[in-house]
Formats: structure tokens, sequence, C-alpha cells
């Protein structure tokens, strides 16, 4: 008999084969029956870590909409993402590729280059390859219309978000940024579903809600911490007035306004986040709205889902730099299916996933490009655990070394199976190691890799982190980006307010 362990490696040695056909749906696994007209709203909501809501665990009152949403849906607790930062996260759930397939990286690091060597030319960035099906080009194809609003930023159309789809609006009057310009009003998102509902659809919203800086609105600016008397600025209207160029930098502007050293502001920070949480739930209620007004909730598939969490110290940084621990990696995954009992699904998934199990609800075809894998069994029941694996590329060789191109030049890599957590930090200075036991350490703050007596699970986990690395590496030349696209003003600005352009 096969170990567990046996078993995973061959799971991640039949990522890679690329002759496997196209996944037609069956009767049998397609809920509601390959015919079925559903529609599907995918709703990112940006840097939500999952513990911050009540359905998973937060006693805060942050998530009533949210809440009740995940009270008739099936709701994934253990869903865990595949990148630690915006874009590459999104290009998997869009794609079913692993970050180190696709290669449509964060825009951050490039951009800082580009400014330290002057060049604008290095402002282009990998744009996703055209070989490449999306979410949205396989179901363009069915014949749905497609419109996507999002916050812009790196989920911009350029590089590669725009895809398949009739109408991608990423423009920062949208609304649907909200992290510390406009309040958010999705009426464009509205006004297109009202136009379009009548013929079947995927919309694709996104929404910088929980992204910082944390300036939610009256009252959750004070409802998690109303005594606060420090020096946080968190108002919009006066962080724009203290920014050199009229709310572009308000990121920096609001941090430097913080003191985290001070419990007082630490918690402040926390509850400011809280408070942007409580306000993406109000966006949640208004687009429940108004999918109900339009007649289409009955049968339409919504997917609320977050790209990364966020950090708060919990290992000596804020905000999300590409790292891979509990705190940025568990995502809420929330998947509202007609007709279907709400059901809480302990069996940890990738996000990775989604792509192919919202094809096949929908009752179609999924590429073979696919890594991930289709959930409708596990949601009829069927469980199948598999050790789950995160990346994020920190910076790819051929931006930073074009002698080396095509391979990470500084990256993390996460393996998740059962309780225990691998992480793998490469740099160009050296490589190192963590090794965590969550049943007895959930946050992971105790790093067991030089524990002799846990050195078989670090070698087990090595060993499937690398299977997966060349399984990846196999199918990187053909679905690789391997073209650039210069990022347009509107995206650099987006970064810039959001704090990734100095
Ligand atoms: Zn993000």
């Amino acid at each position: 008999m096969k170990s567990w362990f046996a078993v995973c490696l061959a799971l991640v040695a039949a990522c890679s084969d690329s002759a496997e056909p196209s996944k037609t749906p069956t009767a049998a696994t397609a809920p509601g029956g390959a015919g079925n007209d559903w529609n599907l709203v995918f709703l990112s909501i940006d840097t939500l870590r999952a513990d911050a809501l009540g359905t998973y665990g937060s006693t805060l009152p942050t998530s009533p909409t949210i809440d009740a949403l995940a009270a008739e849906s099936f709701v994934f607790e253990r869903a865990i993402t595949q990148a630690g930062v915006t874009s590459p996260s999104h290009m998997t759930m869009m794609t079913s590729l692993y970050p180190t397939v696709h290669r449509v990286g964060n825009v951050d690091f490039v951009i800082d280059k580009a400014k330290e060597s002057g060049d604008v030319r290095r402002l282009a960035r990998l744009q996703l390859n055209p070989k490449v099906q999306t979410l949205a080009t396989v179901l363009h194809g069915a014949g749905f219309r497609t419109a996507a609003f999002t916050g812009g930023g790196n989920v911009a159309g350029e590089i590669g978000f725009a895809r398949g789809f009739d109408v991608f609006d990423d423009a920062r009057d949208n609304g649907m940024s909200a992290n510390d310009g406009p309040l958010f009003d999705a009426t464009r998102a509205r006004k297109w579903l009202a136009a379009n509902s009548k013929s079947r659809f995927f919309l694709f919203l996104h929404t910088f809600i929980p992204h910082g800086p944390y300036v939610p609105p009256a009252p959750w600016n004070t409802a998690f911490d109303p005594g606060y008397q420090g020096k946080i600025v968190s108002d919009r209207a006066e962080l724009a007035r203290m920014s050199p160029d009229g709310g572009g930098k308000s990121n920096y502007v609001f941090w430097s306004t913080a003191t985290p050293s001070e419990p007082a502001d630490l918690a402040h920070l926390r509850a400011l986040y809280h408070g942007e949480v409580r306000y993406a739930d109000d966006a949640v209620k208004d687009i429940l709205a108004s999918l109900r007004e339009a007649g289409v909730w009955e049968k339409t598939i919504f997917v609320l889902v977050s790209d990364h969490g966020e950090q708060f110290l919990e290992h000596g940084q804020f905000e999300h730099y590409g790292r891979l621990y509990e705190e940025l990696a568990h995502v809420p995954c929330i998947v509202h299916v007609p007709g279907r009992a709400p059901t809480r699904i302990a069996q940890p998934i990738g996000t990775i996933d989604l792509m192919p199990t919202l094809l096949e609800l929908l009752g179609q075809r999924v590429p073979a490009q696919a890594q991930g894998y289709s959930l409708v069994p596990l949601l009829d029941g069927r469980v199948e655990p598999r050790p789950i694996f995160s990346e994020t590329v920190l910076a790819w060789n051929d931006i930073e070394r074009p002698d080396k191109p095509k391979t990470p030049a500084r990256m993390v890599r996460a393996v998740r199976l059962g309780s225990w957590t691998y992480v793998k930090n490469e740099e160009p200075t050296g490589v190192t190691e963590e090794l965590f036991d969550r049943t007895t350490d959930p946050t992971e703050q105790r790093n067991l890799a030089a524990d002799p007596t846990h050195a078989k699970m670090l070698a087990d986990l090595r060993e499937l982190s690398a299977k997966h690395a060349n399984a990846c590496d196999e199918l990187m030349p053909r679905y690789g980006a391997d073209a650039t696209v210069e990022l347009t003003p509107e995206t650099v600005d987006e970064l810039k307010r959001l704090g990734y352009v100095k």
C-alpha cells in the first residue's frame, strides 16, 4: 500500500503531465448539469485576512454581510493563496497556473529599479503569454458576456488581466479602488450588469478596500478603537493634504504617522484595518443587492475570495511583501452555488483550484493547462487530501540579470501538508528553510527546521517542494510570459497610491 507521502509525490508529478487532454465535465460531477445557464460573479477583496471575518473566527463585528453569505454558501475553511502579492496571486486564480509557470509578477520591484536607473523602459513588465487561457477567455469563447471592474495597479489590464473581457475597466474613477480616493461606488459595474444581465455573463470585481493606507470612512474609522488619542492620520482628506503630490503618496504618509513600537499605535493600525474590512462588508452588501435587483441571484455562482492577507508584525513586518506565513497565505474563500446546501469544508484547498472548479460548475471545458484541481468532488463530499504549494517570486533574473533569463532571482516557496508548513527562502545570498507545526504553533512562530526530531518531516517536505518546482519548470517554457508591456500612466499612478512606487 502506498504511503501518504508517496501519494503526494505522485500527485505533484501528475501536475506536469502536459499530455493530459482537456477535462470535460460530466453530469455526475457538474451540479446543476453541464447544460445549466448559470452566470458567474467573482469578487476579489484585496488584502483580506481570513481571520478578520466572523465566519473564519473573528469575534469582532467586521463582517455581518459576508457572514450571512457564508451561512448559505460553501465555505472553504482552509483556502491558501498561491502567492503572497497581488499580480501573481490573481493571475493564478484566473489561469490555474502557478506563479512560476505564468510568470506575471508584481510591479513594485521593477519600478523601483527603473527609478534607480532612470531608465523608463524598465517600467515595462512581463505580460501574460497569449497561449494561456483564462477564466474570461474560456467563458467569452463559450458566449458569456464578460466584464471586469478592478482597482487597477497590480490588477491592471495591460499585463494580461484584460484578456477575454468585453469590458475591462481599471480606471481610477470606476469606484472599485476605494483605498484612499473616492468611497466605494460601483455605479459603472451596476450599469453594465443592468445592460447585460439578460444574457449569460461573467463579472469580475476587484477592490483594494482593506489595502493600505487604512482610511475607512466614518463610522468605521473609530468603531474598533474609539478611545485612540495617538498621532496616526487616517483621514483621507488630511492624508491628501499632507501628501506631496495631492494624495499620490498617501500610503507612505499614512505609515510615517504611525509609531509601531507604541502598543497603542499597533492596536490602532489593527483597528483601522478592521474598519476597512467592515467597510468592505458594506461594499459586498451593495454588490449582492445589485445582483438581487437585477434578478440574477438565483442563477449566479458568486465567489468571494482574497489574493493574500496582511501582516501586523507577526513575523516582523507590516503589509505584504511576498512572505507566505499564515497571516498572508490563509485567505477567505466563499462560493455560493444556486440550489446547493451550505457546507463548511475543512479540507485545505488552493485558490489555484477556483478556475477548474468554476468552469466545471458552469458546464464548461477545463483547459488542459490547469494545474489546480476541480473542487466539485469535494463539494460532493469526496475528499482527496493533498499538499498545498505557494510561491512568491520577488524578482525574475531576466529583469535583474539578463544573462540568466527566466529563473527566479529571489523567491519564497511554501508547502502545507496536514498540520505542517515548510518555507524555503531563496535569496542571492543563500537559502534558508523554516518548518512549523501548526498543531502546537498555529501562527508559525517556532522554526523547527534545525530540530533533529523533525528531520524526516523536513526532508519529506523539501522533496515535495523540489518536485513541485521541477514540475513548474517543465511547464514554464510552454506557458510563461516572455514579452513585456509598458505600464500606462494610470497604472503607475495607482501603484503609487498603494505604496508600491516611491
Ligand atoms: Zn493584493
